[in-house]
């Protein structure tokens, strides 16, 4: 399965453009962020309506519209994905970890950053 690679293809099929550098604001990148704040409202309502139907559906409009968010921009997103999945490993240390009381998992002395410019090549 590749998210960004579907949203590809059905941006091309409604002429939409895929950007083949880094471009962050042209008139696409606006309409996808506004569609990301559109579909986060309407999980985010799901959510305090406890519908779980709904909920399910934002949560894959919300990526729908973040791929199609990543290709307006030019971002390959699995390079970004791995750099910020390295670097929430890193909070684990020998399989141990530290929560605050929300159920976060915390920093240790040993978590690193994601490089996400260099993810960008950049
Ligand atoms: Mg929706």
């Amino acid at each position: 399965m590749n998210y960004q690679k579907d949203v590809s293809n059905f941006m091309i099929l409604g002429e939409q453009k895929i950007a083949s550098d880094l471009n962050l604001k042209n008139e696409q990148t606006q309409l996808y962020m506004n569609l990301i704040k559109e579909e986060f409202e309407e999980t985010a309502k799901a959510f305090d309506d406890e519908d779980l139907v709904e909920v399910a559906d934002g949560l894959a409009d919300m990526v729908w519209v973040i791929m199609g968010m990543c290709n307006s921009v030019g971002i390959d997103f699995d390079k970004i994905w791995e750099e910020v999945k390295s670097s929430n490993m890193s909070k684990f240390v020998d399989g141990k970890f530290i929560k605050n009381d929300a159920g976060k998992i915390m920093k240790p002395e040993t978590y690193f950053k994601p490089n996400i410019k260099k993810a960008l090549g950049l």
